[in-house]
């Protein structure tokens, strides 16, 4: 009996060490913020009764003689079974949560630019467009094009080429407000959704787009073979919503209609469009 209710203690003690194992590595996962102070106090804890297992142990060592004197030690050593259970949860529930968020985040990516996908785009545009109508809100969107794109191919290479695409993705994010969804409409297409923006900025916005991509080196000499900087130009079409009408489709349509204008008058440039308003 004396054994057993020793050995329950012990091994309880034992227990609530290898619960800290998966509980540090679930803190270690965990950003610095709220959460993870949570869970350190917890940790706290744990170590806290890992002491008190053993000062309990000692102050009864060789005190069990009876039946009943084995209750107290079988709850000591449910209770770290319990904490155990409990910290491995709490990480496989984390690690888990953790693989979802990223393969949702791997859905609506273009694995090549970085930026949102056409998947993604679709819907996110639809739901812009219909709250933009609902509550009576600006709403523009900007079709980027590489301006002889397919020259860069040809010159370069198809690599260099994605590199160019890489280094876009990545300009226009930098450029975009985070309220903004930069999506890769087609194949060196970019779509920006201006979400709460008017005909009247979305100008400043484009131009802003047009003149930091036309200065910039988005793929840097490397060697003998490719000794020259690389970089493009774009041209962009613009449209904005007119609160009276519009749709997804009718924006997307009047953005392709003004890009292929700007490629018209000579590229590098931008041509707005607003949809007309429905006659009464
Ligand atoms: P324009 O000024 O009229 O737009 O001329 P362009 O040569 O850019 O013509 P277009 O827009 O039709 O060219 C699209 C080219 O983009 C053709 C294709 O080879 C290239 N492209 C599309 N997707 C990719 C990609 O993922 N990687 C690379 N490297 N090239 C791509
Ligand atoms: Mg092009
Ligand atoms: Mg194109």
């Amino acid at each position: 009996m004396i054994h057993l209710a020793n050995g329950l203690v012990i091994v309880g003690a034992c227990v609530l060490v290898a619960a800290l194992f998966p509980l540090q590595r679930l803190i270690s996962r965990l950003p610095p913020g709220e959460m993870r102070d949570r869970w350190r106090i917890l940790r706290g804890i744990i170590v806290f009764f890992i002491a008190g297992y053993i000062v309990y142990a000692a102050a009864t060592w060789g005190n069990h003689r009876y039946l009943q004197d084995i209750i107290a030690p079988a709850i000591f050593f449910l209770g770290s079974c319990f904490m155990f259970t409990v910290s491995a949860l709490a990480l496989r529930t984390a690690l888990d949560v953790r693989r979802i968020s990223d393969l949702e985040r791997e859905n609506i990516t273009d694995p090549l630019m970085g930026i949102r996908n056409r998947r993604y785009l679709d819907r996110r545009l639809k739901e812009e467009v219909e709250r933009a109508l609902r509550y009576d809100l600006p709403l523009s969107i900007l079709l980027i094009d590489i301006d002889h794109f397919k020259r860069i191919n040809d010159g370069f290479g198809h690599q260099v080429g994605d590199l160019v695409l890489q280094s876009l993705g990545k300009l226009i994010m930098k450029i975009a407000r985070n309220t903004d969804v930069v999506a890769r409409y087609g194949g060196e297409e970019i779509l920006v959704i201006a979400t709460s923006t008017p005909s009247e900025s979305v100008h400043l916005f484009a131009e802003r787009l047009r003149k930091a991509v036309e200065e910039s080196v988005l793929v840097p000499p490397c060697d003998a073979t490719r000794s020259l900087p690389v970089g493009v130009t774009v041209s962009i079409g613009t449209a904005s919503l007119c609160p009276e009408a519009g749709s997804a489709e009718a924006l997307v349509k009047t953005a392709d209609e003004a890009l292929y204008r700007a490629k018209g008058e000579g590229r590098n440039r931008i041509v707005f469009e607003t949809i007309p308003a429905p006659s009464l």
